[in-house]
Parts: C-alpha cells; structure tokens; sequence
C-alpha cells in the first residue's frame, strides 16, 4: 500500500490560512495522524490582503513546500488537492539541487507528489517590485539597504528562526514582541511596508528528531551543509516561503533574501546549508522566483561596514536582531549574538546602539577571552579577525580586538574547540568541587595567554 501524506482540507479565515493533514504512512512521520496547520499573515490591513478567494493551488503553496522534502527520503506520496503548474514542473529540478546540496540523495528514495488538479495561475498585476525577507540580521538589513528605491515590502517569518530552539515554541511572545517592532521600525527607516507571517509548521508538524535521526543513522546523509544544519535545513526555505500566497495576492514576482555566504581565505563559498542560493534559485511558482541573493560574495564585515556607512551618511538609526534565544532582548552571549557583536565592534560602533542593550564591554571580554564564542564552521571568526587593523585603536574592545588579532582565527578555533570539550568533562566528573585543581588543568591546556 502506497505511503501517503494528504492534505485533505484546506480553508481560510481572512487572514490564516488553515489544513488538515493526515499521516498515511505509518512511519510516525508527522506528530499525530491528524495534524491542524496554520499560516497567519499580520499587518494585513495595509495591503487589503485577504487569503479569501485566492485559488486553492495557491492556499496549498505553502503547506506542500513545508511537506515537499519528506518525500524524498521514506518514498512517501504527497497527496494534494491541487498544485501551481510551474510548481509541478519544477519538483525534479528542486529534488535535483537538494540532492547536490544534502545528498547525493539514492534514486530509490524519491517519492512523488500527486494533485487532483494542476492548476496554470498568472500572477495578477504587480503592485510592488519586491518581497525582502527581513529578519533584522546583518545580512537582511543589507539586502534592505541595497534595495532602495523599489517599492519593497519587508517580510519577517519568525517561525523559521532559530535551530537551537527547535524544543521551544520559538514564535513565543517575546520574540515576536521584538520581531515586530524591529520590521516597523526598518520599514520606516528604509520607507517599505512590512508583513508578518506566523505558522505553527516546526512547532505541529514533523516529528522532527526522529526524521533528523533517520537522515543521519538510516539514510547515511554526512555532506557538508547536512552536518551544518541537517533537517532543520532542509525544510528552511519551504517555511519561509509560506509568505508565498502573501506575494501571489499582491503581484509581487520577485523574492530577494539576503546571501549567509561567507568565504575563508581565498575560498569563496564554504558555509553550506538551507539558504543557499543553488536551492533558492531553483524554487518557483506561479510567476514567482527568487532574484539572485543580496550581497552573496560580500564578506560580513564588509556589509557591517557598509550599514554603518548608509547609517552615517542619512542620520538614520538602525536597530540589529541576531539573537536566536526567545527573549525581549538580545542576551549577548550566544554565538549568533557574538558573532555580529564583534562584527559591530570593529567597526568602532557602540553595540548598545544598535540594539544590543545588555552589552557589556568587561563581560563581552571575558567571554571572548575564556573561548566562548563558538563557530561550526570557522569563516565567521576569519572574516571577523581578518577585518581588525592592527595600527587602530578601537573606541570599545580595543583590547579584546588586538588579543583576538594577535591569537589568530586558527588557533582561537581549535581553543575553542578543546574549550568546548574540557567544560564538557569537567561538568561531568563535577570538577568544580575541587577549585584548585580546575584552576592548573585550564592553564595547563588553554595556554597561558589565559588570565
Ligand atoms: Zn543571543
């Protein structure tokens, strides 16, 4: 018997979308067996959007590009009551990149995606030039200050955030709280109207840990970008794209998000995972597509730079969102958060300006000092210590910056790394009891530049 996942009601209140889908497979793949989905869109009064009488084949979009990589692996069929023409011709060519990004995926695992009805939709005239995916990082505020000019609406998608919190339900208020006053206060800023859009996809759908865990055990999945960020990945741009009857509705045929590519040395592109732009570019529908990413062969360093300068240069003031924890405001410890704090910094900038209010120079120090910005991949630490300039004196950090300078991106990362497994054995064997002895091995092992 066929393994089917179905999507089996679609409906619509005004501003949510709403399915019911049901798991045929018998695998465990979903939460439930019948598991209620949403997409709520925000802010809509502005646009005068209603999900309301759009075409069923344009409801589903999201909710079949949420479901689409499953099929991939357990040969699963995805039953839907209608699919996008362009869509549907497109799925061998989407299977195709995520193979070569993730894979290589066995033939033998494809699954397939059957529709009721294959629907031609002609996106209705346009009203905007440009959907910018916002999500108040370095790199969405770059795409948002690189585009300019066109009439844009910035699109924020907070459920997508966030793999640390996958235990959580990461749209918690909080984070939603932040999320949206940093798009109101961007949009005016950059003169764009913003959206919203909410789903409930990570928190109700997938059984996420089982699937991760059947990628990497059953299906032997160990290419780059899977060890980067795995499933979570995977599913990445089909949940940001659940803005897509949103950009449908309004005639917008042109998605930009803002490149996460940072290059290391003389290598240009090492950091592989769910945003990348062989996956974006393949993906379109109904008249829509993706333009080349924002900013894909710019060093982060340098974007930082360039914000600070647009921000000099108009008298503006821009709020930045790194952090990935569910709080009102950025904790400024985790590595997302330290990431573009030294990025901030060695454009002599004041953290606590740009939305970091925690920020603390003697804290911030310390952390740095005792290894405890941590990278998977090390490109960010090159990029950020590549970009500090000796003969400068740094209004904030300016010790910290020439410490990590003289340490080296090399040596910091392999620091960090032992760093990272000596806090692991010593909370294991409760070490902490016995001060002294704690005190030598860190010297010991951590090299005496450790005060
Ligand atoms: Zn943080």
């Amino acid at each position: 018997m066929a393994k089917t996942i179905e999507i089996v009601k679609v409906s619509t209140t005004g501003d949510t979308i709403r399915y019911e889908l049901w798991d045929n497979t018998g695998l465990g793949l979903l939460k439930k067996q019948k598991v209620e989905a949403w997409v709520k869109f925000h802010n809509v009064e502005c646009f005068g959007f209603s999900a309301k009488g759009l075409p069923e084949s344009i409801l589903v979009l999201p909710i079949t590009l949420y479901l689409l990589p499953v099929t991939w692996f357990y040969g699963v069929e995805l039953v839907v009551p209608s699919i996008d023409k362009r869509l549907y011709e497109r799925l061998p060519q989407i299977y195709n990149s995520y193979s070569k990004i993730y894979g290589p995926f066995k033939e033998e695992w494809h699954g397939k995606v059957t529709a009721k009805t294959i629907v031609e939709n002609k996106i209705p005239e346009s009203r905007f030039d440009n959907v910018i995916f916002f999500s108040g990082g370095i790199d969405a505020v770059h795409a948002g200050i690189n585009n300019l000019g066109k009439s844009n609406v910035l699109v924020t998608v907070p459920s997508i955030e966030g793999p640390e919190s996958s235990s959580k339900e990461i749209s918690g208020q909080h984070f939603l709280v932040a999320k949206s006053r940093l798009i109101r206060e961007f949009s005016a800023v950059s003169g764009s109207d913003w959206l919203m859009v909410t789903n409930n996809f990570r928190m109700d759908i997938f059984d996420d840990s089982k699937i991760q865990h059947d990628l990497r055990h059953i299906f032997a999945l160990n290419s780059a970008a899977f060890l980067a960020d795995g499933w979570f990945g995977i599913k990445y741009l089909g949940n940001l794209l659940s803005s897509a009857p949103f950009a449908y509705a309004m005639g917008i045929p042109t998605l930009i998000m803002g490149s996460t590519f940072e290059p290391i040395e003389n290598q240009p592109l090492v950091n592989q995972d769910g945003a990348n732009p062989e996956l974006s570019d393949v993906i379109k529908f109904a008249g829509i597509s993706f333009a080349g990413q924002d900013g894909q062969y710019m060093r982060r360093s340098q974007k930082m730079k360039n914000i600070a300068a647009w921000c000099a240069a108009h008298g503006k003031k821009i709020e930045i969102w790194a952090c990935c924890k569910d709080n009102a405001e950025q904790c400024c410890m985790c590595h997302k958060c330290m990431r573009t704090l030294l990025n901030i910094l060695c454009v002599k900038e004041k953290p606590v300006d740009w939305g970091f209010v925690n920020f603390d120079e003697k804290k911030f120090s310390h952390l740095v000092r005792f290894y405890r910005y941590y990278e998977n991949n090390p490109c960010w630490i090159w990029d950020i210590i590549d970009s500090i300039d000796d003969d400068t004196v740094y209004p904030y950090c300016d010790k910290l910056l020439h410490w990590l300078k003289k340490t080296g991106y090399k040596r910091y990362f392999k620091r960090v790394r032992k760093m990272k497994v000596i806090r692991k054995w010593l909370r294991i064997v409760k070490v902490h009891k016995y001060p002294h002895y704690v005190k030598v091995m860190f010297s010991k092992l951590a090299g005496k530049k450790l005060e």
